[in-house]
């Protein structure tokens, strides 16, 4: 039996606030009645403003992120046609694999873990497209794998010196609603999303932006789909409706989470406390003396941070042990990273002292994995950092609405 909190430091699911919680214990409701669209058009709505989406829509499906990964490319895409993608993580590797499965050519360029996408090269090869074969550049934005955040507006240039056509597809799902993300200034034309990582909700739905050249391009391609139809699912939304049952429960959720991010801490307030609890956590495992994946400071992620065990420790005990002994969840190292690596997740609902805990119990782990380090060093550099922020650090706002 456990007593106390289980800690939660796994790049998702995140925490769910208690707020938001509570706005899921909701009697069922007619997803039918006329005034069901009370309810959804506003999270439409508020979507859009969370993506940086003007012109285009949001969707919402049931399912996770991979569900909105294979929405947008069934629905915009044709058998055999050419992406181009960088494989460097586990998400990467995976959207890319589910393109292929699917039936695209894929042109992968592959990178050490731990590199971002490599806009060079992607203009070099989009330069090099003359008959424009590539109909998609596929961009993990972050690669929740090694905690890595690729320039998606560098990608976007690079699309625009060509004057090249392709789609560009973003994988925003561990990085919409934590870091700055603009769908309509990168122009974007599919970013994937999902309620369990920053937007603070249980997994259960997929969430797509699509910009109106991807609608476009959705009314003529030919690759089989039926679930995750954009006509339907754009039928349907205009009346605030879905063309199956969508679970309302997590609805209300992700309403009372979308009013905490947009209205009550503001989006760039949360996007300014990511980046100050992630540079905490930089700087309590620099101290620790651990190396992380990230090949460089430029490209480290503000919503999750994998970090190299030394030598001789295997990064699969330190787990178990934070897990068994000190009620603690730490982030696996996927593919070819597992046992040599862990992640802190550090997105959605956190703060300064839930950082300290994390990196707390991490050194624990550590040491009783066999590591040899000081205890106290990874805090202590997190508790200097915090300390020398003291004073500026924004407080939560309740905006008079
Ligand atoms: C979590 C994650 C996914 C997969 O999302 P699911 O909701 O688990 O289907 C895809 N891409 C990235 C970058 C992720 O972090």
């Amino acid at each position: 039996m456990r007593t106390g909190q289980t800690q939660l430091f796994i790049p998702g699911p995140t925490n769910v606030p208690e707020v938001v919680r509570q706005a899921m214990n909701v009697a069922q409701q007619d997803m039918r009645a006329h005034d069901f669209g009370d309810l959804t058009l506003p999270i439409f709505a508020d979507l859009k403003t969370l993506f940086r989406c003007e012109t285009g829509r949001v969707m919402l499906f049931p399912g996770s992120g991979t569900a909105a990964w294979e929405a947008a490319i069934t629905n915009t895409l044709n058998t055999g046609d050419r992406i181009l993608i960088a494989r460097h993580g586990q998400f990467s590797t995976l959207w890319a694999q589910m393109a292929e499965r699917l039936g695209l050519v894929v042109e992968a360029i592959d990178l050490a873990w731990g590199a971002a996408c490599p806009v060079n090269e992607i203009a070099r090869r989009l330069g090099a497209d003359r008959e424009g074969a590539i109909k998609a550049v596929f961009v993990t934005h972050n690669e929740t794998a090694t905690g890595v955040t690729s320039d998606v507006a560098g990608v976007r240039r690079a699309l625009d010196e060509c004057f090249h056509d392709a789609l560009l597809f973003v994988d925003g799902v561990s990085s919409i609603g934590s870091l700055d993300f603009r769908m309509e200034e990168w122009g974007v034309d599919l970013a994937v999303a999902g309620t369990q990582k920053g937007l603070m909700c249980p997994a259960g739905l997929g969430i797509l932006g699509v910009s109106d050249k991807a609608m476009a391009a959705s009314r003529t391609a030919t690759m089989r789909r039926a679930y995750f139809d954009f006509a339907d699912m754009a039928a349907m939304n205009a009346v605030g409706q879905f063309p199956y049952t969508p679970p309302t429960p997590l609805l209300h959720g992700l309403r009372r989470a979308l009013d905490r991010i947009l209205r009550e801490e503001g989006l760039d307030a949360v996007i300014a406390r990511h980046r100050r609890l992630a540079e905490a956590v930089r700087r309590g495992v620099a101290a620790m003396g651990l190396e992380i994946v990230a090949e460089h400071h430029s490209i480290c992620s503000d919503t999750v941070t994998a970090i190299r065990v030394p030598e001789g420790v295997d990064a699969r005990d330190v787990i178990r042990i934070a897990y068994d002994e000190f009620n603690t969840s730490l982030g696996s190292g996927l593919g070819p990273l597992n046992g040599r690596v862990f992640r802190i997740g550090h997105l959605g609902d956190l703060n300064e002292a839930m950082v300290l805990t994390a990196l707390s119990v991490a050194e624990l782990a550590l040491v009783r994995a066999g590591a040899d380090l000081r205890f106290g060093a990874g805090v202590g550099a997190a508790q200097a950092h915090f300390a020398a922020q003291r004073g500026t650090a924004p407080r939560m706002q309740i905006a008079a609405e």
